[in-house]
């Protein structure tokens, strides 16, 4: 959508109140007018008695325009919603609980974080497609700590104190496509052809640093490019840049990662983030939770996997 606003000021002037938003809502979900998601009747009508319901003018069911996104049943308003959902969206690191908090004002940090963990559910699969042509494949270390502890240091494939990542870059002539993230628990051949094969199409070309684990990765060809280490950064350029932007990213935003249940979440906000950088308005409609797609005017909620078209 060509107006959606570039700036704070514009997005203030677009969704100035809860008005603005539900229309907002009403229109993504009805594009083409009313239709009634029991009869697919056309025929409706806004109720005046409850909030941002329509009701079908043939079998009377009742749709709210909330219905199937992240702010159905809210307690909080949908400017909170559009707010939280944009700062987050077009932010280029992203916002922490505690920055929505202060930002938005909101009553408590508890429901901050609550709010922030609700959108950013729609990043848990950041992209259904695998990656497709040539496609960039390496492997760092990037320090973790513990809440006591300063991040830890270390060199070259050990990994003592570190988290291992695999990470992916598609090709798309002289740019980075999209990326893919994922910790990894050693750099062993089983461990690195199944990152290839849950994040690289068959038939790709996989392009390393050839490192041995990486021969015989079924289903792609392999490109690899023995090098020092020194001269990895040539080799491998968009892979380096990717690990490079992650590691300034965990310690600018979350004072370093830690290991644990949650850490593939954070890759994959990083990971959310990185691949939206040219659609932000995509990326403020997945977050929300707003169908990606909407066929024969029937609005579809997308959840799991597939939320983030
Ligand atoms: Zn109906």
């Amino acid at each position: 959508m060509s107006d959606f606003p570039r700036s704070l000021l514009e997005f203030q002037r677009r969704f100035p109140d809860e008005r603005a938003c539900a229309s907002y809502l009403a229109k993504a979900r009805w594009p083409d007018g009313f239709r009634c998601p029991a009869c697919a009747h056309d025929k409706g009508w806004e109720l005046s008695t409850k909030a941002f319901t329509w009701e079908c003018a043939s079998c009377g069911k009742q749709t709210s325009v909330t219905a199937g996104t992240v702010m159905h049943g809210s307690k909080l308003d949908l400017t909170v919603w559009f707010w939280a959902a944009y700062l987050m969206a077009t932010h280029s690191n992203g916002m922490s609980a505690r920055q929505l908090w202060r930002q938005l004002g909101l009553g408590s940090y508890k429901s901050a974080w609550l709010l922030c963990a609700k959108l950013r559910r729609a990043m848990v699969a950041p992209d259904r497609s695998p990656l497709q042509g040539v496609v960039e494949v390496d492997e760092t270390t990037i320090p973790y700590r513990s809440n006591d502890d300063p991040p830890a240091g270390g060199r070259g494939r050990s990994h003592d104190g570190k988290i291992l990542v695999a990470g992916a870059v598609e090709i798309e002539g002289r740019a980075p496509g999209r990326v893919r993230l994922a910790a990894i628990a050693d750099g062993s051949a089983a461990t690195l052809h199944a990152f290839i094969a849950a994040n690289v199409s068959a038939g790709a070309t996989v392009k390393t640093d050839g490192w041995p684990a990486y021969q015989g990765a079924p289903g792609v060809s392999h490109e690899p490019h023995v090098v020092g280490s020194m001269a990895a950064h040539l080799v491998l350029p968009w892979t380096h840049r990717l690990f490079a932007n992650l590691k300034r990213w965990a310690l600018g935003v979350y004072h370093g990662l830690r290991r644990g249940k949650h850490l593939q979440s954070y890759f994959n906000e990083f990971v959310f983030r990185f691949n939206r950088r040219k659609t932000r308005h995509a990326a403020f409609r997945s977050l929300l939770g707003i169908g990606a797609t909407i066929k024969n005017s029937t609005y579809k909620m997308l959840t799991g996997p597939e939320a983030t078209v």
